[in-house]
């Protein structure tokens, strides 16, 4: 692929081929850094969802990738991460005028999807069966399969490595895969669907399909024909994915984001945990799943801790983000900005006092982007809404507790349980958070990295089922028992 094909894509990849949507519609590509659009996605609808599934079925059925030996497919696969990487630069470019994150994180998304592809590129001859002595003198032959078509939908925060996190195990167990990324950010999820191609990936084997939520994403999601539907972005949406798959009784697995607490005792390393709670929180805008969007800090270092977060937080260079320098970029889009403006409002409101940020930044090379400060509120309260509620941008809530036993009534006091952390020296406490946080991942004197090598994925409200690691491949095949007789058969019916 040209390098120039990621910003000014050619289509969908639906079977093998780029399509435009068959209405002919386009939606604009807006860059968050500037507000202003610069280039254009296929706007699809429920025609071209039923092309991509169709493809994906005949790709399937054909046995091109699904039976493939395991080992071939694991080879495509860790060529397909090889582009990547060839690529790296190109996409990273992409991904940050799309989405307005740093280019120095963007780079990072980039190496981490390669490094995905080649995880699940090993997996893929891992995969085997069981078998079983069972009575009645049979065999028991338990087999694994994929699960045939696999519908993806992904948010814009991390578009092609969240993204991989579904598609590469998806492949690697040999479904057929339709990926409908965010309209907010498709241009790197779309040039996958090209780089699948030339690595040699059967046509078909991997679509991948833009357009709004609405027109692109509910088709997929109700489809009969799509076998799984794998879904990571926000509760409201994914209640709705949810209720249509209810209706047609087939699976799901959802990612629905949380309100992450960063735990700090008194008698953790105290420079370690600022840094820590403030990489926790502005990495990405703040516009990450598991952000460490609520610190709970011990009463005894309280206030120093409050000050020295608030001193990360002005220290935070918000910049163009293909700007070298830039350490903080700009949030999605003018709607979302005004969401988390109005959070940093009704905390304010409700008593929550602000330290440093809580203001749009628009000056000189910001303007026109949707740029927010980095924004520390103290002294939250449990029933303020800023303490339940996913904000989703570059706004950390603090809070006060006084003994282990109130750090953990607090971490749990939400609908959420997708990550958290604990900020201490003492491995016995450290081990008893552990056990007591509702959660599906615990950082303990760290925060925030999500190697592929371990499971992803969380508990109460944010969702079931796992990306990442060898669990994620339960997700992707199905099981088949075969009982095989080894005696002659009784008959059932002679007394
Ligand atoms: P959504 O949950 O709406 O978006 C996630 C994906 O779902 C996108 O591809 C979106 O498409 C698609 N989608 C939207 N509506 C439907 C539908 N009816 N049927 C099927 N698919 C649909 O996220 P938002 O952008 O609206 O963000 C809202 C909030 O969700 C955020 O403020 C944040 O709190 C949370 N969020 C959590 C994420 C996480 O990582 N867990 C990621 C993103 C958001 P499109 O974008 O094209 O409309």
């Amino acid at each position: 692929m040209s390098t120039s094909t990621y910003l000014e894509p050619l289509g969908n990849m639906i079977g093998g081929e780029w399509r435009p949507a068959r209405s002919g519609e386009t939606l604009p590509v807006e860059d968050p850094a500037t507000g202003r659009p610069f280039s254009q996605i296929p706007a699809s609808g429920a025609a071209d969802i039923d092309d991509a599934i169709a493809s994906a079925r005949s790709t399937l059925r054909s046995g091109s990738w699904s039976r493939l030996q395991p080992s071939e497919r694991g080879r495509i696969m860790w060529q397909l991460a090889s582009l990547i990487r060839r690529d790296g630069e190109a996409l990273a470019h992409a991904e940050t005028r799309d989405s307005g994150k740093p280019i120095r994180e963007a780079r990072e998304d980039i190496a981490g999807t390669a490094d995905i592809f080649e995880y699940y590129a090993g997996a893929a001859s891992k995969l085997t069966g069981q078998s079983h002595p069972l009575p009645s003198a049979q065999l028991g032959m338990v087999m694994r399969f994929p699960i045939g078509v696999v519908g993806t939908i992904t948010p814009w925060n991390f578009p092609i490595y969240v993204a991989a996190w579904k598609v590469a195990p998806a492949l690697a167990c040999g479904n057929s895969v339709i990926l409908k990324p965010s309209e907010l950010a498709s241009l790197t999820c779309l040039g996958l669907g090209g780089l699948a191609l030339e690595a040699g990936m059967p046509a078909g084997a991997l679509n991948v399909v833009s357009g709004t939520g609405g027109d692109a994403g509910a088709p997929l999601a109700g489809h009969p024909d799509v076998d799984l539907l794998a879904f990571t972005g926000g509760v409201v949406t994914g209640r709705k994915v949810m209720s249509s798959r209810a209706q047609l009784v087939r699976p799901v697995q959802m990612e629905l984001g949380g309100k992450s607490p960063n735990i700090v005792f008194d008698d953790a390393d105290f420079d370690r945990a600022v840094r820590g709670a403030a990489f926790g929180i502005f990495f990405a805008q703040g516009e990450n799943c598991n952000a460490g969007s609520r610190v709970l800090v011990q009463d005894t270092i309280y206030e120093r801790f409050v000050e020295g977060l608030a001193g990360m937080a002005r220290s935070i260079r918000v910049l163009p983000p293909t700007d070298e320098r830039c350490q903080m970029g700009a949030l999605i889009s003018r709607a979302h900005l005004e969401k988390v403006a109005g959070y940093v409002e009704t905390g304010v409101r409700e008593g929550a006092r602000l330290v440093t940020g809580g203001r749009r930044l628009d000056d000189g090379a910001l303007q026109g982007g949707h740029f927010y400060a980095p924004t520390v509120l103290a002294d939250v309260r449990p029933h303020h809404r800023v303490f339940t509620e996913e904000i989703f941008g570059p706004v950390v809530v603090v809070t006060p507790f006084h003994d282990e036993e109130e750090a953990i009534q607090l971490a749990n006091a939400t609908e959420y349980g997708l990550a958290a952390g604990v900020w201490t020296s003492n491995v016995s406490r450290a081990l008893r958070c552990v056990q007591e946080i509702d959660s599906g991942y615990v950082w303990v004197n760290t925060f925030n990295y999500t190697p592929v090598e371990a499971p992803f994925g969380g508990v109460k409200g944010s969702g079931f089922g796992r990306d990442c690691g060898m669990q994620a491949l339960d997700t992707y095949t199905t099981w088949k028992t075969v009982a095989w007789a080894t005696a002659p058969f009784t008959n059932w019916y002679e007394s």
